[in-house]
């Protein structure tokens, strides 16, 4: 069933496209502008093994989450966030497979599944799976460290949406907190040197920690540009004079998602103040 690494390029809908060793996806067809190509749905399997552990069977899609059961035997499934394009499917995903399910919030757990501590390890089959808690882009975000097999395989960082594989992460406006997320990237900066990135959405990327320094440069420089316009404009300038200001080098498309953006950095830069 496993393809060899690198056959099949990025987005590749409906198929199982082998990224590392251990690591494929199966990416979902709910391309969105928050979701980019769609919703990755990750399937781990150490060489030789029937059974896979699978992160984020994705949205309420039948065809999908079929071709997801069909891989193999669900050892257990974890889910990276709350959001619905990663965990609406779930419950039709545990009657097909009868997998439990692990994840922060509660409300997504089942089958005796927990709730996902920072450092906790799972092994099956001598796959090898470390849990970080990444919270930024939502309260509940983990990203798992992947152990590489052999010498040729550096290994691999599961990041979901704290990281993905173009553009830049928003931060949920009701529970994402710029700070957590800093702290997070500074997590991933520090655990994913020269190990390959495996997003929610997007392509791989070569260097967790090297893509993570990206984002955090990223980050401060528009925490300097908010910085900046408040000086210029006041303290108590609107939101969308703000996203005006600050993001001209973006589509005006896309300034209603900015405009979470720049509420998630003002209320960072006033609990700071
Ligand atoms: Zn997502």
């Amino acid at each position: 069933m496993a393809e060899s690494p690198g056959a099949l390029t990025h987005p590749s809908y409906g198929t199982l496209r082998a990224v590392t060793p251990t690591a494929s996806v199966l990416l979902c067809h709910n391309p969105g502008q928050m979701s980019l190509d769609g919703t990755n749905t990750w399937i781990l399997r150490a060489p030789g093994s029937d059974r896979v552990v699978v992160l984020d069977p994705g949205p309420e899609d039948p065809e999908h989450l079929r071709r997801v059961a069909d891989v193999g035997e669900v050892a257990l499934t974890i889910a990276s966030h709350q959001h619905f394009d990663h965990t609406e499917g779930l419950d039709t995903f545990v009657k097909l497979t009868g997998s439990p399910v692990h994840a922060v919030t509660e409300e997504f757990r089942s089958g005796g599944g927990g709730g996902l501590e920072h450092g906790e390890v799972f092994e099956v089959d001598g796959l090898r799976l470390t849990v970080l808690r990444t919270p930024g882009h939502t309260k509940d975000s983990v990203s798992l460290v992947l152990d590489g097999i052999g010498p040729d395989d550096p290994g691999a960082v599961l990041t979901a949406d704290t990281i993905l594989g173009h553009g830049t992460t928003v931060l949920d406006p009701q529970d994402g907190d710029l700070g957590d997320y800093l702290d997070s990237l500074d997590v991933l900066i520090e655990a994913g040197v020269g190990r390959i990135c495996l997003p929610g959405h997007g392509p791989e990327l070569p260097d967790v920690a090297a893509i993570a320094r990206v984002y955090r440069d990223h980050r401060h420089e528009r925490l300097t540009q908010v910085r900046d316009a408040l000086a210029l404009m006041g303290p108590t300038a609107d939101v969308k004079t703000i996203v005006e200001h600050v993001y001209q080098d973006v589509d005006p498309a896309l300034w209603p998602v900015a405009a979470w953006s720049v509420e998630v950095q003002l209320r960072y830069l006033r609990e700071r103040a």
